[in-house]
């Protein structure tokens, strides 16, 4: 996808400020974060959104979960907590068309999800 934000981060075309990355997925900080720990992780093939995980690519999305506990871990969010988030299309408020997972913590988060 050559117009993809994230798949230019992806290909190092666009710096990102790098949490972790290995030939799968890329985790890098949110350029405007909404939490004192706000990563996202991606997976480097361009899958569109959670919308799009199916047969033929899940393994990325249980490969991603396994990650986010070292993630979280090495952000030194793993005991106060976090949350994690995946926005899917327009009214799930989902502005880059590339999967992410939101890593969120280092204060107590909003109960509102909606
Ligand atoms: P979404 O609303 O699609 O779930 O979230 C997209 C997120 O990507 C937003 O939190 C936004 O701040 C972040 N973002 C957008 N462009 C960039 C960028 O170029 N670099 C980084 N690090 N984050 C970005
Ligand atoms: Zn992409």
């Amino acid at each position: 996808m050559s117009d993809c934000i994230f798949c230019k981060i992806a290909s190092g075309e666009i710096p990102c400020s790098l949490v972790y990355q290995d030939n799968l997925v890329m985790a890098f900080k949110d350029i405007n974060p909404l939490a004192p720990v706000h990563i996202l992780i991606i997976p480097k093939q361009h899958i569109e959104s959670a919308q799009e995980i199916n047969g033929g690519n899940s393994q990325i999305a249980g490969y991603i979960f396994e990650k986010i506990p070292d993630i979280a871990k090495e952000a030194g969010i793993a005991e106060s907590g976090y949350r994690v988030i995946t926005n899917i299309g327009k009214d799930g408020g989902q502005l880059v068309p590339h999967l992410h997972f939101h890593i969120l913590g280092g204060r107590k988060l909003e109960t509102a999800l909606g």
